[in-house]
């Protein structure tokens, strides 16, 4: 077994200063999440809309849950509401619906555009022109009870570290032309979601602001 306090204190201790730990509880019972939640951790990614409503219910109120998966259009309506943030917006169409729900639940909800760089074909995500053209045409002025508060992706599966490391650059130079260049009047945006437990140290050089770490925590998942 884990040692799970023991994971999240010394993963706490490791990240610098504006770096913060989403701990990917994905798949693991409600008792490792309490460890987790006791040893300091606030911060839950889910990926799954069922097992996190499923979760919400039996862990304090201060816990900030964000979901990292891929959210079908019929399952919107359940989440908006109840997450912090929705770190994987992978198409114009889900953000519009996302905006729709929220502005008819009576909330806000902060969201992450989910970019697509990596080698692997099934991944979800817009890629880097696609996002620059989103804020090109200021797409998001639009929206009515939508934040989007930054990016998020990942590096291909792979053991090439140069690889891993030019697919962080591209998600973090595309995050800085829209900071920067493109839509510098967008308040808020500022996070960068990259680096999982075996990559997260790369990320981290690259920019990211936000660690999406599951197996360095709490071990490996039983699918
Ligand atoms: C599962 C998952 C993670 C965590 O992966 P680990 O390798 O277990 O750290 C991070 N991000 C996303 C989007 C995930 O689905």
């Amino acid at each position: 077994m884990p040692d799970i306090a023991a994971n999240i204190k010394r993963i706490h201790a490791s990240l610098p200063e504006g770096v913060t730990l989403c701990a990917v509880s994905k798949f693991h019972p409600v008792e490792a999440l309490r460890e987790a939640y006791d040893a300091g951790q606030r911060v839950f990614g889910e990926s799954r809309v069922q097992e996190l409503l499923a979760k919400t219910g039996q862990l304090p109120a201060d816990v900030r849950w964000h979901f990292i998966g891929h959210l079908q259009t019929n399952k919107v309506r359940q989440l908006v509401g109840r997450v912090a943030m929705i770190e994987s917006v992978d198409s114009e169409r889900l953000l519009r619906l996302i905006d729709s729900e929220s502005e008819r639940a009576g909330t806000v909800s902060r969201v992450l555009m989910q970019l697509h760089v990596a080698a692997e074909e099934t991944k979800f995500g817009f890629t880097p022109e696609e996002l620059i053209d989103f804020f090109r045409r200021r797409a998001f002025e639009s929206l009515r009870a939508t934040h989007i508060c930054g990016v998020m992706g990942m590096a291909s599966n792979t053991d090439d570290g140069e690889r891993v490391k030019a697919d962080f650059m591209r998600i973090a130079d595309t995050f800085r032309a829209i900071r920067t260049d493109i839509a510098p009047d967008l308040r808020g945006f500022d996070t960068v979601s990259m680096g999982m437990s075996g990559d997260y140290r790369t990320a981290i050089e690259c920019g990211s602001t936000l660690v999406r770490i599951g197996t360095d925590i709490f071990g490996p998942r039983e699918y």
